[in-house]
C-alpha cells in the first residue's frame, strides 16, 4: 500500500558513521539525535551498533520505548507534569529552569537515582536556555548543592528559533560562561555541548572552540548536510528517507482555475500562473501526511499543490500511467511529518 516512507538503514549507518568519526577525531563526543524519525526502533538498532555516545531526542514518549545500552537525553527541557518520568526514563536531560531541576532533585530522591543535567544557556538564538547576561551563578550554586542531580555540563542551542548562525564571536559568549563559572564557584564542567548540525561547519572549517566538546546531531545524520548554510557534507546520503506514492488521476486540464476564486481548503488565496493547457497527475497523499513544500521530486514532476488527502503534480514528458508510483526526496519537515502519520507505511533496506 501508498503511501510508502522507504527508510535507508545502509545509508543511515554510513552518515552516522561518518559523522562519528569526524567527531571523536576532533575529541568530541556525539549525541545522535532520534526525534526526526520519531525513534524508530530500526534506525535505534543502526545506531546501537555505531560507536556514537549517546542517544536523545526530545520526548520522553520516544525515549520510553529506545531499547539501547547508550545513555539516554531528554532534549526538550522537561515539563513540570514529567519529572517523575524524566528520571526514570532518561539519564541526562537539558534544563533552564531551577524549578524544575528542584523537582527533578526530589523526584531522583524518592526514586534513588542521580540524575545528570546540562544546564543551557541562550548565546542570542531565543529559544531555551538561561539568558547569557543574566546573573545565573547563584543559579548553579544551588545545582550544585542538591543532592541528587549531578551537573554534567553547560550547553547551547543555535540556528534553531532565531537562525543564528555559530560563530567564533558568538561562542565567546559561551566561552565567557564557563570562564566565569569555573573560576567563581572552583568547579572543572566535564561537558560543553555547543550545538547541534549547524555547528558542523565550523568543525570542518577548524574554527570550533576547542573547548567545545559534545554536538548534538540529528539533521545531518538524516539528510547529510550541515545546517548553517544548508550545504551537503561531501560524502554523506542526502537520500535517507524517500516516499513513494501513487497516480490516482492524470488529465490535460488548463493550468488556471476557471470561475471566480476564493479561498483554498486551508483559508489561503493562491496565486496561479497561466501556462495553457499542461499534464496534471493527482497523488493519494495530503497534508495530513506531509505539507508538499517538504517534497523534492524528481526530474519531470513540478509540485503545484496539495490538500489533505491530494498531491497535485504537473508531468513534463513523463510516460506514467494511472497506478505509477511517483518518489519524492525530503527535507527535514517531510521526514518529521512521514514519519508521525499513521496513514504512511514504513519499509526498510535489507539488514545490514
Ligand atoms: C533537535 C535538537 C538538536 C538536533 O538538531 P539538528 O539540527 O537536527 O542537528 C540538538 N539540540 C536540541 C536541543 C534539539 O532540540
Amino acid at each position: 500500500m501508498y503511501p510508502k516512507i522507504h527508510i535507508h538503514l545502509k545509508k543511515y549507518a554510513h552518515n552516522v558513521n561518518f559523522i562519528t568519526t569526524l567527531l571523536h577525531k576532533h575529541n568530541l563526543s556525539i549525541m545522535a539525535v532520534s526525534k526526526v524519525f520519531s525513534a524508530d526502533p530500526r534506525l535505534i538498532e543502526v545506531l546501537n551498533k555505531e560507536d556514537i555516545d549517546y542517544i536523545a531526542d526530545s520526548r520522553i514518549d520516544n525515549l520510553k520505548k529506545i531499547v539501547t545500552n547508550k545513555p539516554k537525553v531528554l532534549l526538550r527541557i522537561p515539563k513540570m507534569s514529567e519529572v517523575s518520568e524524566v528520571i526514570m526514563h532518561t539519564d541526562i536531560s537539558l534544563n533552564s529552569e531551577l524549578e524544575i531541576i528542584d523537582l527533578l532533585n526530589t523526584a531522583a530522591h524518592k526514586l534513588k537515582k542521580i540524575h545528570s543535567i546540562i544546564l543551557m544557556f541562550d548565546i542570542g538564538d531565543l529559544r531555551e536556555g538561561i539568558y547569557y547576561k543574566e546573573d545565573y551563578l547563584s543559579t548553579v550554586k544551588k545545582i550544585l548543592s542538591m543532592s541528587n542531580i549531578k551537573l554534567l555540563g553547560i550547553g547551547t542551542n543555535l540556528t534553531c528559533y532565531g537562525a543564528v548562525i555559530p560563530t567564533e564571536e558568538t561562542y565567546e559568549k559561551l566561552e565567557d560562561i564557563i570562564k566565569n563559572i569555573e573560576s567563581n564557584l572552583s568547579i572543572k564542567i566535564d561537558l560543553i555541548s555547543g550545538g547541534n548540525s549547524s555547528s558542523l561547519l565550523m568543525l570542518m572549517n577548524q574554527t570550533l572552540p576547542k573547548y567545545i566538546n559534545n554536538l548534538r546531531i540529528g539533521e545531518a545524520l538524516v539528510l547529510g548536510r550541515e545546517t548553517a548554510y544548508g550545504n551537503l557534507i561531501e560524502g554523506l546520503y542526502d537520500d535517507v528517507f524517500t516516499l513513494e506514492a501513487e497516480i490516482i488521476e492524470i488529465k490535460v486540464k488548463p493550468s488556471m482555475p476557471e470561475g471566480i476564486t476564493g479561498m483554498d481548503a486551508f483559508g489561503k488565496k493562491v496565486r496561479f500562473f497561466d501556462q495553457g493547457m499542461i499534464t496534471r497527475a493527482i497523488l493519494s497523499i495530503g497534508r495530513q501526511d506531509v505539507d508538499c513544500a517538504n517534497l523534492i521530486p524528481p526530474k519531470g514532476v513540478n509540485i503545484l499543490g496539495c490538500s489533505s488527502d491530494h498531491l497535485i503534480v504537473e508531468l513534463k514528458n513523463l510516460d506514467l500511467e494511472i497506478g505509477d508510483t511517483i518518489t519524492f526526496k525530503l527535507n527535514y519537515g517531510g521526514i518529521l511529518s512521514l514519519m508521525t502519520s499513521p496513514y504512511v507505511e514504513k519499509t526498510y533496506d535489507k539488514s545490514l
